[in-house]
């Protein structure tokens, strides 16, 4: 009697028979011996089958098996006679379940576009298995980290009434007789109101930028994690952060050791990375980068060249605090020491990983805000519930928001963020 089994759970079984069910990815014949490549989404493992040990009527349908049918297999497990930790499946019974004929992606190199023109089927091959896995665990540390830190989920609304940020990156839909709502670009402002009750909490789900952003790390729609806390100041704020990155590092490293592995990603790079974060402040961050032969100008946003440039040799990542307050957002708390600058920070990850958090002290003070929001030109009516947080039970509180997928594009060390997505969507792709 064979036992249903994953494939990840396989080893548990050696020397013993086992069934498992799942998709045929490869398959070689060397004479009357066939090896098959079998995946079910658990892991991989190798069958081998040797014509003498089998009925005729199972070896033909092992001939007969084409790439990613799906199949169900059984036979004894095996140590692989060589390989440390590899196992190996001697088959006893296979089963086509469904013949695939002509699958798409063969063997051999394709472009990218059509690699994404068939994302639905793309995401079976094993580099995308491992990077839709290392997604999964980074999700996993996130919501581990801040429950551990005493944050909850609490979720923000996808459809607004108006802008976190101006209204130029915003994707607008018809609402009703109401006009037009917009996609959420953060859920920032939500979560301030929500720490009023629970003190600290955080949200995670899809958000969408309109900015015509044509990079490796700008996706339209993309998973942000919004953390919000009530007296935290920047300090603390800055000590959340860089607990939660070295937190998914570790997670990362010790759940997904055999995905990593298929990616080449240099794990001990990653190693290096979890020891105290460097800081600069923006000032020191332009005059190093005019030093380092970069022809930023102060008063700038930070390109890609120069995140890469302000990491360089450099094992961990890199915060950059206390930028300029006029290109940064209303809500960021000037700086005591100098109130031209906002008590704010961008998290630069290590190996080209570029920006992956952006995050603030928020201004805590009603009237300030509100004059705020008069300079920028903004409506006050549309904030009043806003300002109402402040006026009832104000406190000094700060947040950060982590791209989920730039942190999978660091961590995975890939080169183009539309891998870190299920179903990527940019500026030019829609489908599937
Ligand atoms: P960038 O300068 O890289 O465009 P940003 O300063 O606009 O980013 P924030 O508004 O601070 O980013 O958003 C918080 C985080 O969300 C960023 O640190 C980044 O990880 C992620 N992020 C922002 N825009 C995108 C995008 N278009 N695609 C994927 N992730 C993004």
């Amino acid at each position: 009697m064979f036992m249903k089994t994953f494939i990840k759970d396989l080893p548990r079984f050696a020397g013993q028979e086992a069934r498992i069910s799942g998709w045929l990815y490869n398959k070689r014949s060397s004479g009357p011996i066939m090896f098959l490549e079998l995946r079910d989404g658990t892991g991989w493992i190798q069958g081998v089958v040797v014509k003498k040990d089998v009925s005729d009527e199972i070896w033909d349908e092992i001939v007969k098996s084409t790439q990613e049918s799906s199949v169900e297999v059984a036979g004894k497990v095996e140590k692989h006679p060589k390989k440390e930790n590899v196992f190996e499946m001697q088959i006893a019974d296979f089963k086509i379940i469904q013949l695939a004929v002509d699958y798409p992606i063969a063997k051999k190199e394709h472009g990218p576009d059509f690699l994404l023109d068939h994302r639905h089927l793309w995401l079976r091959s094993q580099k995308q298995w491992a990077i839709l896995k290392i997604r999964d665990a980074i999700i996993t540390a996130i919501n581990e980290y801040l429950h551990q830190e005493g944050f909850i989920k609490v979720d923000s609304p996808i459809f607004t009434p108006n802008a976190c940020e101006g209204t130029t990156t915003l994707f607008s839909v018809p609402y009703f007789d109401l006009g037009s709502a917009y996609l959420s670009q953060s859920g920032q402002l939500y979560l301030e109101a929500a720490i009023g009750s629970v003190g600290r909490c955080y949200d995670f789900g899809p958000v969408f930028r309109a900015e015509k952003s044509k990079t490796k790390r700008h996706l339209t729609e993309f998973w942000m994690m919004d953390a919000e806390a009530a007296f935290v100041e920047h300090e603390e704020n800055l000590k959340l952060q860089e607990g939660m990155v070295r937190h998914i590092i570790r997670h990362c490293l010790k759940s997904c050791s055999m995905e990593l592995t298929i990616l080449e990603r240099d794990t001990e790079k990653l190693k290096k990375a979890d020891a105290p974060f460097l800081r600069l402040s923006y000032d020191e961050a332009i005059k190093k980068l005019n030093e380092l032969g970069s022809d930023i100008k102060y008063g700038e946003d930070l390109g890609n060249d120069d995140e890469g440039l302000l990491t360089q040799g450099s094992d961990a990542p890199v915060f950059i605090e206390k930028w300029p307050k006029n290109i940064k957002p209303f809500y960021m708390k000037r700086d005591p020491q100098n109130s031209s600058m906002v008590l704010n920070d961008d998290l630069i990850a290590t190996d080209g990983g570029g920006e992956i958090i952006g995050g603030s002290q928020r201004e805590e003070n009603a009237a300030e805000l509100e004059k705020r929001i008069e300079e920028e030109g903004m409506n006050k009516d549309d904030y009043e519930w806003y300002l109402d947080t402040r006026r009832y039970g104000g406190a000094p509180h700060s947040g950060f928001g982590i791209g989920l997928e730039r942190a999978v594009r660091w961590i995975c060390g890939v080169e183009h963020i539309r891998e870190c997505i299920p179903f990527p969507r940019t500026i030019g792709r829609l489908k599937p």
